[in-house]
């Protein structure tokens, strides 16, 4: 087995790589408006009512109409994924594995269509889509390898006379709630964690990026997913989304997305509902609050490039993204102006031109949330970059800065989730610390300076699940940096860590009398 290494992103100043990513856009253009069946035990079901999903750079495209799972189709669903549970938890893991190796092979194969695909359905631009669907096959290559670990469980001890074993086993039914944010390679993630450890899933896609999902079960039954194993059910949170986190046959809920939906998911799982004879697993990733730190001794011009890039990349649309800076009152007004600079340079419009740095937002609803906190943002700092948007042809936001911002203004705690960063002033290293600690959230951290003794009182109260050291706060890679935050960003999780499988079993020890 070759040792995973993860994927490289593309060069697009290479003209052939351009040229390819032009033929992906051709591809996805030539499929561009069909219409989509549910997927439920490798039968094809399509319904009258649909989930229109269209490009959030101009509205008028239709990327696809899928149809919606009712309650009786996710019943159904259920069933199969129960039943065939039963057969699919008895395979070797290593088969279950190949699927996985198999599947990162045709996905390299058509590398150019699914990030040209994010770029029409997600508004991702090409570079962001090239590391989505980069993501998206180190999760297939990691996963596949760390089955391959597990396999035999872990080690334990035996007396004479005994053997003692200790297995990894899996749960049963797991309903894989993905978002549409890493609408690739999260939604590949969090459904070949729970595949490859043996369990069934039912697949709700984020309803406003449910093609590249179908896309995706199409590349599973390719490399030879058994029918009934991926079930692909998308349809409206209030009517299928409650209904199978609540179900008894549930067994498991790995989700992805907003506090408010994951907090409800984590709620509603608790409840031990007629028929039910397990505690339901909840695995959450939820928001962030992130913050970059700059020290008075550090590269300024990293910290400035680190705090614009972080916060602007795909819009900020990142749990990851940097949502504020802290910046040490010696260096403050040479960052904030350098900030403003770079931000000022940043191009955004329409994703499928190369030469803009940022595309939309995702939709109206995010439109008017991020519209909305730009107006609080006037009351409680300074508008140093930005502060306009257009939702005329698609949902389109400037790069927006607040400087001067006090630590217990709400864009200083509230998540944004959009081109929006927060900065403020700190009176010296520990201040910023604090100040950085003050949130619900703990997602992911950076720190600027070239002070080792900072770096190492960072390391230690600086409390988020991945904080990075005089780079950006974003783009943590599978099997490198294992990704997932503390406290309201979820239920401290590891995406792409050496412990995540085993999120999707539970340990079984036997013990044989010799
Ligand atoms: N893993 C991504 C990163 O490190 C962020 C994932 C997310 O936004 O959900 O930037």
């Amino acid at each position: 087995m070759i040792p995973y290494k993860h994927e490289p992103f593309t060069d697009f100043s290479l003209e052939e790589n351009k040229k390819a990513f032009q033929e992906g856009l051709k591809t996805v253009e030539a499929y561009l408006g069909k219409d989509y069946p549910l997927i439920v035990g490798g039968e094809r079901i399509m319904t009258d009512d649909k989930l229109v999903s269209f490009n959030p750079a101009n509205k008028e495209e239709i990327i696809g109409n899928v149809s919606k799972a009712s309650k009786d189709i996710a019943e159904k669903a259920m069933k199969v994924a129960d039943e065939t549970f039963n057969t699919w938890r008895k395979t070797e893991p290593a088969m279950r594995a190949d699927i996985l190796f198999k599947a990162a092979a045709i996905v390299r194969r058509r590398k150019m269509e699914f990030s040209a695909l994010l770029t029409k359905e997600a508004g991702k631009p090409w570079n962001e889509a090239d590391a989505d669907t980069a993501e998206a096959i180190d999760f297939l290559e990691y996963y596949g390898r760390q089955m391959l670990r597990l396999k035999d469980g872990m080690p334990v001890e035996s007396r004479p006379g005994e053997f003692n074993r200790f297995d990894y086993i899996p749960l049963g039914v797991g309903v894989v709630i993905s978002p549409w944010n890493f609408a690739f390679a999260i939604m590949a993630g969090t459904t070949v964690a729970a595949l490859v450890t043996g369990n069934t899933v039912l697949l709700k896609p984020a309803s406003t990026t449910p093609v590249v999902a179908y896309k995706f079960m199409e590349v599973l039954e390719e490399a030879g997913m058994p029918a009934g194993v991926v079930n692909y059910v998308p349809g409206s949170g209030s009517e299928i989304g409650d209904y199978l986190v609540d179900h008894a046959r549930t067994r498991f809920v790995s989700f992805t997305g907003s506090r408010d939906v994951g907090t409800r998911i984590y709620e509603r799982a608790s409840k031990v509902n007629e028929g039910q004879i397990w505690l339901k697993r909840v695995i959450a990733e939820m928001g962030g609050k992130d913050t970059i730190v700059v020290d008075n001794e550090a590269d300024l011009e990293l910290a400035a490039q680190s705090i614009v890039k972080s916060a602007f990349g795909f819009s900020g649309q990142k749990c990851s993204a940097c949502s504020r800076a802290i910046i040490h009152e010696d260096v403050y007004d040479t960052v904030v102006a350098r900030v403003e600079e770079l931000t000022e340079e940043l191009t955004y419009g329409d994703p499928t031109d190369q030469s803009n740095f940022a595309g939309p937002v995702i939709d109206q609803a995010a439109f008017d949330k991020i519209m909305g906190y730009v107006e609080i943002g006037k009351e409680e700092g300074r508008l140093v970059a930005g502060g306009e948007g257009d939702s005329s042809k698609g949902f389109f936001i400037a790069p927006t800065v607040f400087a001067d911002v006090a630590p217990e203004a709400r864009i200083m705690k509230e998540e944004v989730f959009g081109p929006f960063v927060a900065l403020a002033k700190a009176k010296n290293f520990t201040e910023a610390i604090e100040m950085a600690n003050d949130t619900d959230y703990g997602l992911t951290g950076a720190v600027i300076t070239t002070n080792r003794e900072h770096i190492e009182q960072a390391r230690e109260d600086f409390h988020c699940g991945n904080l990075y050291f005089n780079r950006g706060c974003t783009g943590a890679i599978v099997g490198y940096q294992p990704f997932g935050g503390f406290n309201m960003s979820g239920t401290d999780s590891k995406a792409g860590g050496p412990d995540y499988l085993q999120l999707h079993m539970q340990g079984k020890t036997t013990s044989e009398m010799l």
